[in-house]
């Protein structure tokens, strides 16, 4: 299976796991929270370690496990832990990785709920320095003698700055840290986390990966380029077996097991539905951004337009290199000196006023006044982000439709 193409394995990984019941395709949901044993000595191996069983559902069950093992195999890893959304994910990893004292070098143009999470570990005493990831030198320079790790994402939100992950990973590979990557906005096939040189890629599967907006999730996954033994602050009793192992073994523990922050059964149904067709959505959403992005570059109306797959992108080779097959699906923009962005997105007709990003529907949402409002002018100027900005998130209509809302849109406004 781990020989065959992105889109078999989308819609046929999860299959050597089961005994399907009855001829069942789709993995069962199985609700059950307890699971019983044929006797005693059975459930006391399963709590020591000595044989694979699910005990509690907080920390393992069927219906997550089949699903890790898709998400595991798409990204080509050593094994993959699944949470109630894809912040729980960052928290739960973050928290069960770093204490007091310890360093990371973090980007300064993160998802706004991750930058206030690195304001909390800070209270914990976890020493943070935000640096600019476009420039390997920056983050080079950032290095202390107690940095434990570099956290960044690919593709950051709304200004689509492109991490140089692969420079990145070398320096962690240097240097033995752990290079931790929120790949939300490229997700596989877009984008190989393991071939960069990443050890932990982080996913919310709310996102592009269920696709439809109807469900949150959030995945961790161990690329296997990481070699635990160098790490200091896994728990001896969590140093067993496999090294490859040892980091999900301490965040399930004090993830999954510690902090509860479950993926239910259900969900983890509608994602593995959605996922499906993750490959086929994501080609139609990089068309439609790119196509749209091209259109409003050359509009009288639009000042700016940021979306890594133009060429006059600043990190456009940068993004050229690392993607295959598109340049995600987020973009922004800044509408010409004068014209109100609110009034611009009420004349919108198709695409749909809301936050949230990975739709199937383009969605359009005035960035400074809600979802960067908490952090300030000031901040915003930091992370790039204009205070007339709009972002989208593409979607998979039609392109010729979504260009002539724009372009009656446009035609409203300014005038
Ligand atoms: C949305 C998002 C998250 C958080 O995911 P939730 O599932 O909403 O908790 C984390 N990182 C990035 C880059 C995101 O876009």
């Amino acid at each position: 299976m781990s020989k065959m193409g992105f889109n078999t394995r989308q819609v046929h990984a999860d299959l050597c796991l089961n005994t399907p019941e009855h001829g069942a395709v789709h993995t069962s949901t199985t609700n059950s929270v307890l699971f019983a044993f044929d006797d005693a000595q059975g459930i006391i191996d399963a709590f020591q370690g000595k044989k694979a069983a699910h005990v509690y559902s907080r920390s393992s069950s069927g219906s997550i496990a089949a699903l890790q093992t898709i998400l595991n195999s798409l990204e080509g890893g050593v094994g993959a832990l699944c949470f109630a959304t894809g912040m729980a994910a960052i928290s739960s990893t973050l928290f069960a990785l770093l204490k007091a004292g310890d360093h990371i070098i973090v980007s300064q143009y993160l998802f706004g709920n991750t930058r206030c999470l690195m304001d909390t570990l800070d209270d914990f005493g976890v020493q943070i320095s935000f640096v600019d990831v476009t420039r390997i030198e920056d983050v080079v320079a950032a290095y202390q003698p107690n940095t434990r790790m570099v956290y960044t994402e690919t593709i950051a939100n709304p200004v689509t700055q492109v991490a140089d992950v692969s420079a990145i990973g070398q320096f962690c590979k240097q240097k033995a840290l752990l290079f931790v990557l929120d790949n939300t906005m490229t997700p596989p096939p877009l984008f190989d986390a393991k071939e960069a040189g990443a050890s932990l890629v982080i996913s919310s599967l709310t996102k592009y990966v269920s696709g439809h907006g109807n469900v949150l999730g959030g995945v961790v996954v161990d690329l296997g380029t990481f070699n635990w033994c160098e790490y200091a602050n896994i728990k001896p009793g969590y140093q067993v077996a496999d090294q490859h192992q040892w980091g999900l073994t301490q965040i399930k523990k004090r993830g999954l097991r510690d902090i509860g922050a479950t993926l239910a059964p259900a969900s983890a149904h509608t994602i593995a539905t959605g996922m499906e067709t993750l490959g086929l959505r994501m080609q139609k959403n990089c068309i439609n951004a790119l196509k749209l992005a091209t259109f409003l570059e050359s509009h009288s109306k639009v000042a700016k337009v940021y979306y890594p797959g133009l060429a006059n992108h600043p990190q456009h080779f940068i993004a050229r290199e690392m993607l295959q097959g598109g340049y995600g699906a987020i973009l922004s923009l800044d509408l010409a000196d004068g014209i109100d962005p609110v009034e611009f997105i009420n004349q919108l007709q198709l695409v749909i006023c809301a936050t949230h990003l990975g739709d199937n529907r383009t969605l359009a949402l005035p960035v400074a006044p809600t979802i960067f409002f908490e952090n300030g002018r000031e901040e915003r100027i930091k992370m790039g982000i204009s205070e007339g900005m709009i972002r989208l998130s593409m979607g998979i209509e039609d392109t010729q439709d979504l260009i002539d809302d724009f372009k009656q849109a446009l035609a409203a406004v300014g005038n």
